[in-house]
């Protein structure tokens, strides 16, 4: 199984020297690896520390637009906005999400929230779990999110339950690279659940973009069917 495209990648707009490379090097890798399409998706602005600025979402746009003028690549520009609130919230208004190709929308710690402070039910894990599992579903049916990004790492939920609303929804369950965190009960979840899978590297330089072993290696552990997956070549062995 080949990766035709890899969406989840992260460029020095991600702040504070957490993502390595410039949009321009990413672009030239991917390219160079052999994919037929690539994303680019920074840090929502929410996020304290490794956030892009607001001010820059037109600047990564721009750059990403005139690159793909150049390239080859299917292009996409999306962000990897932040689940801020229990209601669903997402830390881009309207007027930002409509400059994106994709959203992708995960949890990430160090984004300051009410979300944030009210999840951390320490006591009552159950309770904390069904919290965070309507967040997310508040957040499937407020926005048209493209992909769902690492669930289930930094908070718990109901990954069938997700899953079932993201099919619902059309948006993709990513299996990430770096972040995969679902034991057996939870991947017979995801497969009962019928959602459509994407592969992500989540790379944060650019000589991760591609490197999705450990994905890979969760597809064949718990046989999920490539037929599901969007971003692999089945005839490619
Ligand atoms: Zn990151
Ligand atoms: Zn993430």
């Amino acid at each position: 199984m080949r990766l035709t495209g890899d969406y989840h990648t992260h460029s020095k707009y991600s702040r504070n020297n957490h993502g390595k490379n410039t949009i321009a090097e990413m672009v030239a890798t991917a390219e160079q690896k052999g994919l037929s399409s690539y994303g680019i998706s920074d840090h929502g602005p929410a996020h304290l520390l490794f956030g892009i600025r607001r001010k820059n979402i037109d600047k990564a746009k721009n750059e990403i637009e005139s690159l793909k003028k150049e390239t080859k690549l299917n292009l996409f520009f999306g962000i990897e906005a932040n689940l801020i609130k229990k209601d669903g919230s997402i830390d881009l208004s309207e007027q930002e999400i409509e400059k994106l190709d994709l959203l992708l929308v995960g949890y990430h710690r160090g984004t300051v929230t009410n979300f944030y402070s009210k999840i951390r039910n320490l006591f009552k894990p159950k309770k904390q779990k069904q919290i965070n599992t309507q967040a997310y579903i508040n957040c499937l049916n407020k926005y048209h999110v493209d992909i769902l990004t690492h669930i289930n790492e930094y908070i718990r939920v109901d990954v069938e339950a997700v899953a079932r609303a993201a099919k619902e929804r059309g948006t993709l369950i990513e299996l990430n690279n770096k972040h995969i965190r679902f034991n057996a009960q939870e991947a017979e979840g995801l497969k009962r659940s019928g959602c459509k899978f994407i592969i992500s590297s989540d790379a944060h330089k650019k000589e991760d973009i591609a490197r999705v072993d450990r994905a890979m290696e969760f597809v064949q552990k718990y046989s999920i069917d490539p037929e599901r997956i969007v971003n692999i070549d089945k005839l490619y062995k």
